[in-house]
This record gives structure tokens, sequence and C-alpha cells, in this order.
């Protein structure tokens, strides 16, 4: 697999744990970002064991 250059949303290098973003910054705000397209922003949706998915491109249903 192609590794990413850095960061989607600064550019960073990545961290492992928040991959592909440089950190958990970055991870919320692209998650607020995409949950902004068709969900209310939540409290707290930040889920540390849900990164095994990040690829699948599922469909918000
Ligand atoms: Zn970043």
């Amino acid at each position: 697999m192609a590794k990413r250059d850095g960061c989607p949303i600064c550019g960073k290098p990545t961290q492992d744990e928040f991959k592909p973003f440089c950190g958990r910054g970055c991870k919320d705000r692209d998650l607020l970002q995409w949950l902004g397209e068709g969900y209310r922003v939540p409290g707290e949706r930040v889920d540390p064991n849900a990164q095994s998915g990040l690829d699948t491109g599922r469909d918000a249903d």
C-alpha cells in the first residue's frame, strides 16, 4: 500500500495511532467535517477502536 504523504488536514507526518492523520486534533476535525455532511455534530463520537475500517469507503447508510 502506498503511504500517504502526511496528514490530509495539515500535511504533518502521520501517527499510527491516528492515521491517516497526524494527531487527534486533525482526526477529530476531519471526522466532524465528515459527519457534517449528513449528521448533526455529536458531542463525542471518536472511537479509538474503530480505526480498522478507515479505507472501506462505506456509504453513510
Ligand atoms: Zn494534521
